[in-house]
């Protein structure tokens, strides 16, 4: 039997304004093993950051509202657990890398004392011990010791990077959640992040959910992938599936509007007009206004989930009519 470090079950959340309800997550299930990487991507507004935050149960309420739906991490459920058990939970079991380092540090306090302090929070060790705790983490993360008394102010951005990665990873924790880490910095400094994160993840044998937009960050260290669109998980599946045997069409316009390097000449594909708007989403299929492959059905009906594995799956009509059904067959361009 597989060892799950975070079970989401039909997760419904949705945020209470004064111009109506915004139907943030509509029916979120996750499934991730002890060690793996899963990368959830989707265009801004799909529900990737509210599916992160609720999992550190930090989805602020009001005006959020968890409908219905449970997550359990690490064996404990999260939805029961109290203010006080959360905050042991929160980076000791869980830790998450914000996407801009810039803020995520406290601009007058020395960074050796920012790590040393989420230590001591945890760990309840002595300044001295946690200080010298500290000092590991950040030659850990490739930074020397010896920067330990300086402000954020003097490192550049893919250090302020690898200090806030330090910071998450100081309490060792078993689930590492990292809301596009390296959107904010350079391509060859988001590389060296990568490249980090990867070391780190092995070493520690921690899981990870990388929040993306980024199909080339998610190839390059998911092991599963789940795509998200309007508050649901489209597709789901291992790197390859979704790579190799794309089955929804969201997840082929992705794929059709980014680059391909063995076709450079290959002309880039975006997927036409704009989601849903999350006050109103549509009765039927959340992506029927932009999408080549939309039918009767799709307008009205929302689609189920079908399964083409035990761990492959997608949310779209196509596939109840025919099984078969190879969206390849009809890639076109408007
Ligand atoms: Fe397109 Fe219909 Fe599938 Fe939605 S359910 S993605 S509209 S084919």
């Amino acid at each position: 039997m597989k060892d799950h470090i975070l079970e989401i079950k039909d997760l419904h959340i949705q945020f209470n304004t004064d111009e109506g309800v915004v139907q943030a997550l509509n029916g979120i299930d996750i499934t991730l093993e002890r060690g793996k990487t899963l990368g959830l991507v989707g265009e801004t507004g799909a529900g990737k950051t509210t599916t992160a935050l609720s999992i550190l149960r930090l989805v602020p309420r009001p005006p959020g509202e968890v409908v219905r739906g449970s997550i359990i991490l690490d064996g404990i459920p999260i939805m029961e657990q109290s203010e006080y058990e959360m905050e042991k939970i929160r980076g000791k079991t869980v830790s998450m890398i914000f996407q801009d380092p810039m803020t995520a540090l406290n601009p007058v306090i020395k960074v050796g004392e920012q790590i040393a302090e989420a230590i001591s929070i945890h760990q309840k060790l002595s300044k001295e011990k946690s200080l010298a705790k500290a000092r590991e983490v950040l030659e850990l993360v490739g930074i020397p010791g010896n920067r330990m008394q300086e402000y954020p102010h003097q490192f550049s951005g893919g250090m302020k990077q690898r200090v806030i990665i330090a910071i998450a990873l100081s309490c060792s924790p078993k689930l590492l959640i990292a809301d596009e880490p390296t959107t904010a910095l350079d391509v060859t400094i988001q590389a060296q992040v990568l490249e980090l994160m990867k070391e780190l993840k092995q070493k520690f044998h921690m899981a990870m959910v990388m929040i993306s937009h980024d199909l080339g960050v998610v190839a390059e260290v998911c092991d599963d992938v789940a795509i998200m669109y309007a508050g649901k998980i489209v597709e789901q599946g291992s790197l390859e599936d979704v790579f190799l045997r794309t089955k929804h069409p969201y997840t082929e316009g992705l794929f059709n509007s980014i680059p391909n390097i063995d076709d450079r000449k290959a002309e880039l594909i975006p997927i036409r007009g704009l989601m849903s708007d999350p006050y109103n989403l549509p009765s039927g299929c959340p992506f029927f206004d932009r999408c080549d492959y939309a039918m009767d059905i799709c307008r009205t009906e929302k689609p189920v989930k079908h399964s083409f594995s035990d761990t492959h799956f997608t949310e779209c009509h196509l596939y109840t009519a025919q099984p078969e059904f190879s969206l390849k067959s009809k890639k076109t361009k408007e």
